[in-house]
């Protein structure tokens, strides 16, 4: 049998050896390059595009000769104002960017010696930056399974057997049960949603699906209204799960990935981050067989590329 690709030295192209090796310097010159690939990292305006600048290498800045603005490498992108070394960001995006399964805050926090809430926010503004890649706005197209899964709104039984309430209805959930539909390409893209129920994962297929393509569902009877749009193999997981090349098995493989994640490292997620997990789950299963060094560039270059994070900076200060 083959070799597992995280298991090939083909995987190992990055290590926080050869981060820390390099130095504070050369993290801070990737930055540059990320961010300015068009000049080879030399500074250009981002008010006026303007080539001309004056260095404040004392504080790292750039002054625009044409109209004096100052700014820094990370101004305008979800790093701004941020106040880690660019050594730790370098290292904090390899940790991540190796954690198959996401790994927990806590966790993070520790590797890198910083607050947890400095984690918590960082790897979120890092999942912004892998969600440009899975929610891109282009249809899915080829062969497309679909399918959801449950995620939060556990409720815990209670101690004594007498004070236990029936868990299955409406009336003792709390609200946080959330359904995540994924639309996985079968020779590419990734694209989950969060919504309330599996049902709406129909107008989602309208909405992001071509016509031209083929589809893949299990037995559930709403999936039966995607019949109309497209010529669709079903699969009766209660009698086989795969039959004679008809199947959900790369949809359900995302699930697994994102099911790991949620249960062996965040343990708890809040439906208003679940999209989040959801778009990291997917840029990591797309990108299984990327090597890590690759992985942390794209990271670090939609992260320079991305516009301020308006849902992430200042979040504690706004929290507090
Ligand atoms: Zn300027």
């Amino acid at each position: 049998m083959a070799q597992h690709f995280l298991l090939s030295a083909a995987s190992r192209t990055l290590s926080l050896r050869s981060i820390y090796k390099a130095g504070e310097e050369a993290a801070y010159q990737t930055f540059c390059e990320m961010r300015w690939p068009e000049t080879d990292g030399a500074a250009v305006c981002p008010r006026c595009g303007d080539h001309e600048t004056y260095t404040i290498s004392t504080r790292r800045k750039f002054k625009c000769k044409g109209c004096y603005h100052q700014f820094s490498v990370t101004s305008g992108t979800i790093f701004a104002s941020r106040k880690m070394d660019f050594v730790d960001l370098l290292a904090a995006i390899c940790i991540i960017v190796n954690a198959s399964k996401g790994l927990s805050m806590v966790q993070l926090s520790r590797d890198l010696d910083c607050q947890y809430k400095t984690a918590f926010v960082l790897a979120h503004k890092l999942r912004e930056a892998m969600a440009q890649e899975v929610q891109t706005g282009e249809v899915l197209d080829g062969h497309i399974e679909i399918d959801g899964a449950y995620f939060g709104g556990h409720i815990r039984p209670a101690n004594a057997k007498a004070n236990r309430v029936d868990r299955r209805l409406k009336a003792h959930q709390t609200g946080k049960r959330r359904v995540v539909v994924a639309l996985r390409e079968r020779e590419g893209r990734t694209l989950p949603f969060v919504t309330m129920s599996e049902a709406e994962g129909v107008a989602l297929a309208n909405e992001n699906v071509s016509r031209t393509a083929t589809m893949s569902a299990d037995e559930a009877s709403h999936w039966d209204l995607l019949h109309r749009g497209w010529s669709v193999d079903r699969v009766n997981h209660s009698e086989i799960y795969s039959d004679h090349g008809k199947h959900t098995n790369m949809v359900e493989s995302f699930f697994s990935r994102l099911r790991n994640m949620v249960q062996g490292q965040h343990h708890h997620v809040s439906p208003q981050y679940l999209h989040q997990y959801a778009n990291h789950a997917a840029w990591l299963e797309d990108n299984r067989r990327t090597d890590n060094g690759t992985l942390a560039r794209i990271v670090v270059s939609n992260s320079m590329g991305a516009p301020v994070s308006r849902q992430w900076k200042g979040y504690w200060q706004r929290a507090a």
